[in-house]
């Protein structure tokens, strides 16, 4: 058959009723041209690019033709938005299907930028190319560091223009997730304030996301309960490599625990807990030292949603609610303590842990050091050198650091290894994003391909790439923009 990639389409959301969704197809565009695709999450997906032209791929991508056995939808939700209520739903993305790979791993296949749909409100349901390359390499980026992620399967120019502050090149990703529920789509669900589709809905999840739980007694806190674990182990992930989302909206965060929406996003360089790329973030709301209050935030907000099937008496289901979502700090403190005893190749737990972490953190901060490089430096891996390590300040610390190093049974093969496996050698530098997505934008790939192959391998060491090892030199601050 023509256009056969494999494809094999259940699509199971679309078989909900339609108090949760739009039956919707990708509005069509003028000259579709294939970018990017990615062969190695292809490979993983089971799909097969043999027997197909770049032209029907341009086609398939893009939305002109869709695959048999879709049935395209724009899902509802609504969501948080800085501390904000309000109705939202995909208003310019489209989930064509969701596709069961051999060993029968369900994903969502979703167009980002295909046109409007009924939750557009203003918007022109459209993307633009620069954002939707960022977006590809971030998320491919955020993968390869180990961290749960929606991924991008490809990009699609669509020969159309689309207007900005200026006019910018027209594109789609295809985004692939393993579901786009969000925190945001059960409030959609709770807000309708009707028990059956709440429990329709609820079921609906915990048979996709968490079939463990189908035959519980006390599903709903047991959900609670999961979520709370997969957000710690997420927000803790970003905070190991200095990742910033930008935007935590309860609508962009997914009760799969995957990381979503590569908006504003950024990695912090310079050690600063109060740094924030976002020009619309003016208070600092998501700021890096923020995430996991804000992860606890969003959980409350979930934890409201599933109040009506806690317990019937609804003091005893917000009791109950209450108390799971108070263990947040205590296990965010210790599953934080852990991944820094890891980034310091610490055996054990010992009191004073929490004493030599914090110092560390403090000289970074008040010497304006590299994040990533410290560690890197750690590891004594030459590459990492600088001055600033030659301070007394730093040496001082390092002594308390080996002594500390010492204890329970560690060995320096023992040590390194476990840094290594969870301090990144390499991470999308902001000024190397920006200069490869300039690049890209005029049409010549090759640096930006560059980028995405080293970023493949983040914890191993490459050869002459010592340029993306490097701090931006620049005096001006990096800014992120959201919504392009
Ligand atoms: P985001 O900032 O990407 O999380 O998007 C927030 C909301 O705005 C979602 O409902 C999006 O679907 C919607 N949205 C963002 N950009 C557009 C656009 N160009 N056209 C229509 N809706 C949009
Ligand atoms: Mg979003």
């Amino acid at each position: 058959m023509k256009n056969n990639i494999n494809w094999n389409f259940d699509n199971s959301y679309s078989r909900l009723s339609n108090t949760f969704k739009q039956h919707v197809k990708p509005v069509n565009v003028k000259n579709p041209e294939l970018v990017l695709i990615n062969d190695n999450l292809a490979k993983e997906l089971n799909l097969d690019f043999t027997k197909i032209d770049r032209a029907e791929l341009s086609d398939l991508f893009s939305g002109n033709i869709l695959p048999k056995g879709s049935n395209a939808i724009a899902q509802a939700y609504a969501g948080h938005q800085f501390g904000h209520f309000t109705m939202l739903g995909d208003g310019r993305a489209i989930l064509i299907g969701e596709h069961l790979t051999k060993s029968n791993k369900r994903c969502d296949i979703q167009f980002k930028g295909s046109g409007k749909t009924a939750f557009s409100r203003n918007g022109d349901g459209r993307a633009a190319l620069g954002p939707m390359l960022r977006e590809y390499i971030i998320s491919e980026a955020m993968h390869n560091l180990n961290i749960p992620s929606t991924r991008s399967l490809a990009v699609v120019k669509t020969g159309e223009k689309i207007i900005r502050d200026t006019q910018l090149q027209g594109a789609i990703l295809t985004r692939v997730a393993s579901s786009h529920i969000r925190v945001g789509t059960f409030q959609y669900v709770a807000a309708r304030d009707k028990k059956d589709e709440l429990e329709v809905f609820f079921n609906y999840v915990v048979k996709r996301h968490y079939p463990e739980l189908v035959d519980s007694k006390k599903k709903a806190l047991d959900l609670l309960n999961i979520l709370i674990d997969k957000q710690i182990d997420l927000v803790v992930n970003w905070m190991r490599v200095g990742f910033v989302h930008g935007v935590m909206n309860t609508d962009n965060m997914t009760i799969s625990g995957e990381t979503i929406d590569y908006g504003p996003c950024a990695f912090m360089d310079k050690y600063d807990p109060k740094t924030v790329f976002s020009t619309i973030d003016r208070m600092g709301r998501y700021a890096y030292c923020n995430q996991p209050a804000i992860t606890k935030w969003n959980l409350s907000r979930f934890a409201e949603c599933l109040i009506p099937l806690i317990h019937q008496d609804q003091d005893q289901a917000v009791k109950s609610a209450t108390d799971l979502i108070n263990t947040f700090e205590k296990k965010y403190e210790k599953r934080w303590m852990n991944m820094m005893r890891n980034k310091l190749g610490l055996q054990g737990a010992d009191d004073k842990d929490k004493f030599l972490i914090v110092d560390l953190l403090t000289w970074m901060h008040q010497n304006k050091v590299d994040y990533t490089n410290t560690f890197c430096n750690l590891m004594d891996l030459k590459e990492y050198d600088d001055d600033l390590y030659r301070s007394n300040d730093f040496k001082n610390w390092k002594k308390n650091w080996q002594e500390r190093l010492k204890s329970n049974n560690n060995t320096p093969e023992k040590y390194i290894t476990l840094m290594r496996s969870v301090n990144p050698l390499v991470i999308p530098r902001n000024h190397k994003i920006e200069e490869t997505l300039q690049i890209a934008e005029s049409g010549d790939l090759a640096s930006f391909n560059k980028l995405l192959k080293i970023l493949e391998k983040p914890y191993v060491q490459q050869e002459n790439i010592s340029d993306y090892l490097k701090m931006d030199s620049s005096s001006k601050e990096y800014k992120t923009f959201c919504g392009t």
